[in-house]
């Protein structure tokens, strides 16, 4: 079977360009050549992060600064806020970093509460916050200025955002929201390759590590603040995703953030008026749902592996059966990266097709 495009909520599919930009020369990256690559990614990645501070590049998927983090600032404890596969599972990591740790939990489909989190941190005793921004798996995108505000009321507590599906797609004003670790991997909502992270620290957060004991070495935030100042990375990284990185800076600052935000908006509603149209619900409430991937509830009872199957033998596209514990009672569509209003019109379309030999 051919290699099908991808719908699903990543990684997604990368564009020839990006594929181009790949197949650049090495280079060594403790020179004047990588210096210069590095230096040219800055301004465009920070205008996407809303910041002015430096953008840190980890050759790691996200997970490996999602730990980063917690090893980084965690001195008392850490408040995780669980909605979902990613933001649940990042209590584990909390744990089996040896830090002591607490969750907000909301059942799967829901958003979280920042009543909830003002309640919780106002017991006392946390130093740290996390939570994702775009719950990847339920579809649900979390009203991050609201529960940023929230932390901010907080004297100590800092605020670490996973934004590895909305990154790029949506605005996330970085310094104006006074968040402290914001990261992203690249192959979601950035469109390449897996296998690199993004991210910025504010001050304080960088202060904090400093009196953290057990940092570890490879994710040590202050090994890459150290290396930043010289335009470099700690350990040799990902050359040719890096090629990619400035390939798709530059493609996003040609496109135009503001248009990049009008486009992911107009595909997912594009998405949004075909569950409507068949009788489908949403897995997330209105008003919390993602602009980048769509969490369809199975309210039809399709027999979600057999349509997934179906589609990808007929029209070669692929959409995802559902994540973890909501496989089958979910199926998720994405519109992230480098879709157009005409690559997701084909994808309804072949949906269209299929549909109903699986309901009756
Ligand atoms: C995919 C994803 C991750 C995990 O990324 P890895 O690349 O597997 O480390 C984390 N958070 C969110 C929201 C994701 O969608």
């Amino acid at each position: 079977m051919p290699k099908p495009k991808l719908f699903i909520p990543g990684p997604v599919d990368i564009s020839p360009a990006t594929f181009e930009a790949m197949c650049a020369s090495m280079i060594g990256h403790r020179g004047a050549d990588f210096e210069a690559l590095y230096a040219s990614i800055q301004p465009g990645l920070q205008q996407i992060a809303g910041t002015q501070r430096r953008i840190f590049l980890s050759t790691s998927s996200a997970w490996g600064v999602m730990e980063g983090a917690i090893r980084n600032l965690v001195q008392k404890k850490v408040l995780n806020l669980c909605c979902g596969a990613f933001s649940d599972k990042w209590f584990d990591v909390s744990l089996r970093c040896g830090k002591e740790a607490e969750k907000i939990q909301v059942e799967w489909g829901e958003a979280i509460d920042p009543a909830t989190v003002r309640a919780k941190l106002a017991e006392g005793g946390f130093d740290t916050v996390t939570m994702v921004h775009n719950e990847t798996s339920t579809g649900v995108m979390n009203p991050l200025a609201e529960i940023a505000a929230v932390v901010k009321e907080f004297d100590g507590v800092l605020l670490v955002v996973d934004s590895v599906s909305s990154f790029s797609a949506v605005p996330i004003p970085c310094d104006e929201l006074g968040i402290d670790v914001l990261l992203a991997g690249v192959q979601k909502a950035m469109a390449l390759p897996p296998g690199l992270s993004i991210f910025v620290t504010s001050e304080a957060a960088l202060t904090r590590a400093e009196t953290t004991p057990d940092r570890g070495y490879y994710f040590d935030f202050l090994e890459f603040a150290k290396n930043d100042a010289k335009d470099n990375t700690p350990s040799t990284p990902a050359l040719a995703l890096l090629h990619a990185l400035k390939q798709m800076v530059d493609s996003i600052m040609t496109e135009g953030l503001e248009a990049r935000y009008a486009r992911h908006e107009e595909n997912n509603d594009l998405v949004h008026a075909w569950v409507e149209a068949n009788g489908f619900a949403h897995f997330a409430p209105a008003g919390y749902r993602s602009r980048t991937l769509t969490t369809i509830a199975n309210n039809r009872e399709l027999e979600v592996a057999g349509f997934v199957k179906a589609v990808r033998e007929k029209h070669n596209f692929l959409i995802n059966g559902g994540y973890g514990k909501i496989k089958g009672k979910t199926f998720r569509i994405s519109n992230m990266g480098n879709e157009t209003a005409e690559t997701m019109h084909e994808l309804l379309a072949a949906l269209d097709d299929v549909l109903p030999g699986f309901v009756s």
